[in-house]
């Protein structure tokens, strides 16, 4: 499977260097040059390391890192920080908001390469792979965030594949419409999110289970739970 890196760097030539070894080195990349996206695209993309430069235009590396450290859908990928010399303080700062390395300009390809493979290493031996949840016909991978009905892949938007999530790993516990909501919107619920919009969601989830979708259970007044047996 392809390691997907996010390269969060306003400098176009250090990001088009990185860009390039990085690709030579046999990973995928994604490239941004402002701060404001940067944990948006990584709660979408969801690459396996996130190389983020501290000056940004738009919102800058501290503030991008505390978001992503705020977001359970993307707490967990590691940080590395890029930092000019000189911002020793920020340095310390960064790594206090969860930035799990960092390397100072100008630093020198090879030993960026390495940093970046010790920390996918630590990562990895770090995180145990999710538990695939099944009932009846239906399977969720959250690892690979696929879900398949009868064996065949099921296509669910982000939201819809959230939910599903949240309601198949509750062991049939009830979730309320608002718990719901902070799962598969994560910190957007915040925003002017009506938790109507959870009931809509649901209905097109339903839909698309077929006959597994009545193990989505309404539960009045309060939201739903998900029934495996
Ligand atoms: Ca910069």
């Amino acid at each position: 499977m392809d390691t997907k890196i996010l390269i969060v760097e306003d400098e176009k030539d250090i990001a088009r260097m990185l860009d390039y070894n990085l690709r030579k080195e046999g990973y995928k990349t994604l490239l941004l040059h402002d701060g404001s996206f940067a944990a948006a695209t990584a709660a979408k993309e969801r690459p396996a390391l996130i190389l983020l430069d501290l000056m940004l235009p738009g919102l800058d590396g501290l503030d991008v890192c505390r978001r992503l450290k705020l977001d359970a859908k993307t707490a967990a990928i590691p940080v590395i920080m890029l930092t000019a010399k000189g911002e020793e303080s920020d340095k310390v700062l960064g790594l206090g908001l969860g930035a799990d390395d960092y390397i100072t300009k100008p630093f020198g390809i090879k030993e960026l390469l390495a940093r970046v493979s010790a920390v996918l290493r630590r990562s990895r031996a770090a995180a145990p792979a999710p538990d695939i949840c099944r009932a009846g016909e239906l399977e969720l991978d959250p690892a690979r965030v696929a879900v398949t009905l009868k064996g065949k892949p099921l296509s669910l938007t982000a939201r819809e594949f959230e939910l599903l999530k949240a309601l198949m790993a509750s062991g049939g516990k009830m979730l309320s419409r608002e718990a719901l909501l902070e799962k598969a919107w994560g910190l957007d619920a915040s925003v002017e999110i009506e938790t109507r919009t959870v009931d809509v969601h649901i209905g097109t989830l339903r839909k698309k289970l077929g006959a597994e979708g009545k193990r989505i259970v309404t539960v009045k007044n309060y939201g739903y739970r998900f029934e495996a047996e």
